[in-house]
């Protein structure tokens, strides 16, 4: 199912936007190597990134979510959709 993006909830079209952000940032040193580099790399990524998540959630005084915390979740949700795209594209879903 394919959705127009006025039917995408804007918190979502929100986050896409601070995961495009952060994809661009990191073009001229690594472009789109995602695409072809080992499966495993991206696979502990993810397993770093979740880590990292968890760290900087852990170090807040008091349950909040910082900016750093944020642009941990950011890095966390670009892997994941590394991972899911590379799925996608070897036949997960045929
Ligand atoms: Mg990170």
């Amino acid at each position: 199912m394919t959705l127009p993006p006025s039917d995408i909830r804007l918190e979502i079209l929100g986050f896409a936007a601070a995961m495009e952000r952060t994809m661009r940032k990191h073009d001229p040193e690594k472009g789109e190597s995602w695409m072809y580099c080992d499966l495993e790399f991206l696979i502990n990524k993810l397993k770093e990134e979740f880590e990292e998540v968890i760290t900087s959630i852990d170090g807040e005084q008091s349950p909040k979510i910082s900016k750093n915390t944020i642009d941990e979740l950011v890095d966390l949700a670009n892997i994941a959709m590394m991972l899911r795209y590379r799925g996608i594209f070897s036949g997960a879903l045929a």
